[in-house]
């Protein structure tokens, strides 16, 4: 293979590409095999400078286009994105190291499903506001004004995903986007800059930067900045909300978790078995609100061992275009060493049982052998005091932890700073919503785990997040409201009146 399959990318604002003028660039890997697959353009001061100029440019005529203008626009990047779906998913599975059988039908399908939503949304009155008769002759009104130039940053792990959950609320709500993706997974930025563009956008609205966190620090402090939504670690997230702190820029952070699953001892066995492999294996583990603490009842826990041992033959590695393929390589090998290092640690340090798996490659054809391959892993018999049970590993590593109560199973999966998605597995419904309300999380699934349509919100409690992405209440992160009290009775009720 050619050191690099793709052109250079550049990067794009004002409608078009430009030379970064940092003179560095960085590569794109994919991750199945180490090949280089482009050369990416960092972003200097001055060249996200300009891309934040031009957004500024483009803000007062984008914020002023009747919001069915608007949606007119993005419906057409929606059906382009539905054109394309296979062209961009094979760009992201080259990209991300996801197969393609997942590209194909999620990553794409759920960006423009999205996008979809919010132009329906905007094109349907979603923008107006409230009024409101205080008396007879006065009356409140309010309207959400879009906030100005946003800036928006990535995660590798659902890279036009993340940026079609962005930008999608971003854009029909009025605002005008710079976009920085993932220095691990940077591909898509450019496809989805010149779909916007085919689809009417006008120059300006939607902008891309690449580099890493340097470029997104500068970013995120810019002052004319006026919202930052992020997708990222906690560490990272608590970074990027501090340095945004700085100007009362508004901010949606998207951050990691460690989530619970609570199987409950009615649960139908084979359910439960699938939803924890969904939970944990789906992506190759890179889901943020993975279910890593599977809580299986300690008269279940044979059973459940069992079979899932019987289904963990289900787990295909191989070429990531193969049909049959369904796990992924890790998206980069320092990610991969990390991810080695929590195995490494549940064997030696934490004493954890390794049930499956453990460290090495799992076995691919000789042509993938370089790439960043982990072997799914199961740890059983573990404790709440793990390293590997308390922290984000964000790998193919599940850690099986008995109990004996359901009191005790609730009171043990909140026992987390972390707060982004939860789930209960059993066939007593009212039980279910009964813990459902205990559990602290943000997005929590009953029987069932992972799917995250267009209209449900989704965001983390605690240090997992802050705001929401998608349903109605995801474009209340894109405006501020104004609150506007009219007073028809002509006289001014004063307290300066001659006694
Ligand atoms: P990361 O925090 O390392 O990087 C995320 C982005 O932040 C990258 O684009 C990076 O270049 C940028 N960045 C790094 N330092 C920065 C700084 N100081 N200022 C501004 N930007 C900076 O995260 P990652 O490893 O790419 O992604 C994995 C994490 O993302 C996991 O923790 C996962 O749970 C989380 N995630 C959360 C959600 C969600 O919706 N809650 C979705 C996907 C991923």
């Amino acid at each position: 293979m050619p050191p690099s399959s793709f052109p250079t990318r550049q990067l794009y604002y004002d409608g078009k590409l430009w030379p970064a003028s940092s003179g560095k660039t960085f590569e794109s890997i994919d991750p199945s095999n180490a090949t280089p697959l482009a050369e990416i353009q960092v972003a200097a001061h001055a060249d996200i400078d300009a891309a934040i100029a031009a957004a500024d440019r483009a803000f007062s005529s984008w914020s002023q286009t009747p919001p069915i203008a608007r949606a007119r626009i993005l419906q057409k990047a929606v059906a382009l994105l539905r054109e394309r779906n296979d062209e961009i998913a094979r760009v992201e599975t080259l990209d991300s190291g996801k197969a393609f059988t997942e590209t194909s039908t999620v990553d794409v399908v759920t960006g423009a499903d999205t996008l979809e939503y919010y132009a329906n949304l905007v094109g349907g009155g979603g923008l107006n506001g409230e009024t409101t008769q205080l008396r007879e002759d006065a009356w409140v009104y309010t309207k959400k004004a879009p906030l100005g130039v946003c800036a928006a940053i990535g995660a590798w792990n659902y890279p036009i995903q993340i940026a079609l959950w962005k930008s999608a609320p971003c854009l029909a709500a009025g605002n005008t986007l710079v976009y920085k993706p993932s220095e691990f997974t940077p591909l898509h930025a450019q496809t989805l800059a010149e779909i916007y563009r085919e689809a009417g956008l006008p120059a300006g609205v939607f902008n891309v930067v690449y580099g890493a966190g340097d470029v997104g620090a500068y970013l995120t402090a810019h002052p004319t900045i006026a919202k930052v939504s992020f997708t990222g670690q906690v560490t990272t997230g608590m970074k990027v909300a501090g340095s945004a702190a700085g100007n009362m820029k508004y901010v949606t952070m998207e951050l990691g978790g460690k989530s619970p699953l609570i199987i409950l001892p009615d649960a139908e066995l084979d359910n439960a078995v699938d939803g924890a492999m969904m939970a944990n294996f789906y992506s190759t583990g890179q889901v943020c609100t993975n279910g890593t603490r599977v809580f299986v009842p300690a008269s279940m826990k044979a059973a459940f061992e069992q079979r899932l041992l019987e289904k963990m033959q289900y787990i295909r590695p191989g070429p990531l275009f193969d049909d049959a393929t369904n796990f992924g390589p890790l998206s980069s090998a320092i990610h991969a060493e990390k991810v080695a290092s929590y195995i490494r640690h549940g064997i030696e340090t934490d004493k954890a049982t390794l049930l499956f798996g453990g460290l090495g490659k799992p076995s691919v054809p000789k042509e993938l052998e370089a790439g960043f391959w982990v072997r799914p892993t199961v740890f059983t018999n573990c404790t709440d005091d793990m390293k590997i049970v308390k922290e984000e590993i964000f790998g193919p590593v599940m850690s099986i932890l008995s109990y004996e109560t359901v009191e005790e199973a609730v009171e043990r999966a909140n026992t987390t700073e972390l707060g982004l998605a939860a789930g209960v597995f059993t066939k007593n419904l009212n039980l279910a919503h009964r813990i459902i309300d205990q559990l602290q999380a943000g997005i929590t699934w009953i029987n069932t785990w992972g799917e995250s349509p267009a209209d449900m919100a989704v965001g983390g409690w605690k240090n997992s997040g802050v705001g929401v992405e998608n349903g109605r209440r995801g474009i209340e992160a894109w405006v501020k409201n104004k609150s506007t009290l009219v007073d028809t009775n002509g006289a001014i009720a004063t307290v300066f009146a001659k006694l």
